[in-house]
Formats: C-alpha cells, sequence, structure tokens
C-alpha cells in the first residue's frame, strides 16, 4: 500500500488515503451532478484500499447532503473545501475523497471519466458505493 496524504485549504480536514493502484492506474471520476461540477471535484476511490479523515475542529466541519441524502459530502466550514464524502452504516463506513486534496494529485493522470449516476434509485446507489468507494477507518 501507498499512502496519500492530504488536507483542505486551511488544515481543519486532514486525510491519508492509502492504495495498492498506482496513481497513474487510479480511475478519475469527474462526477456530473450539480454538487461535483461547482467544485470541480474529482473523485478516487479504492475498495481494497483504506482512508482515514481526521476533522482537528468538528465543529468547523459541514455534513451536506442533497437528493437522495445517502451520503454525507464534508466540507470544511472555515475553508469552503470539498473534501470527501462518506456513506455509513452502522458498523461500517465507505468514502470517496476529492483527489484535489491530495499532496500527490498531479500524479493521478488518468483523464477524468464522466459520470452521471442521475438514474440511480437509492438502493442502486448505496450499492454502487458500498463496492467502488474506499472503506473508511474508524
Ligand atoms: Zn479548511
Amino acid at each position: 500500500m501507498q499512502s496519500f496524504p492530504g488536507r483542505c485549504h486551511c488544515g481543519n480536514v486532514a486525510l491519508v488515503y492509502e492504495t495498492a493502484v498506482a496513481p497513474a492506474e487510479t480511475e478519475v471520476r469527474a462526477c456530473a451532478c450539480g454538487f461535483c461540477r461547482r467544485h470541480g471535484a474529482l473523485a478516487v476511490s479504492d475498495p481494497e484500499g483504506r482512508l482515514r479523515i481526521t476533522v482537528a475542529d468538528p465543529k468547523r466541519l459541514i455534513r451536506y447532503r442533497f437528493a437522495l441524502g445517502t451520503a454525507d459530502f464534508l466540507i470544511c466550514a472555515d475553508c469552503g473545501v470539498y473534501a470527501a464524502a462518506v456513506v455509513a452504516e452502522e458498523s461500517a463506513a465507505w468514502a470517496l475523497v476529492n483527489v484535489n486534496l491530495l499532496d500527490a494529485r498531479a500524479a493521478f493522470t488518468s483523464p477524468p471519466l464522466v459520470m452521471d449516476y442521475d438514474r440511480e434509485d437509492e438502493a442502486a446507489r448505496i450499492r454502487r458505493r458500498k463496492a467502488k468507494w474506499t472503506p473508511l477507518a474508524a
């Protein structure tokens, strides 16, 4: 596994993305939803990897929900950076990271795939996230 640290602009949200997939081989996804387009977000994840998110001051973290409301989109309330999205169940959680936060973002060179998940219902959406997103370390 390789570790890829990253943080929001002010540092309130820090994370480490761990994966055995080389950055240049990693699928980079540009979700076409209105939220991701407005942020210019580029998502990466690895179901065999691990993501650790550390929030210095949880009071300065926004957990934004929209559309089906099945995931928390983590936004730093101080600097406004969209860091990651998390879908959680009682005993497990999965997340994707916005590659723009990673120190090594320039190494993730795959051309972004434009993803349109509009037609998914809630069950399909949760199923896809569990299959493709990165297990979140507790
Ligand atoms: Zn911040």
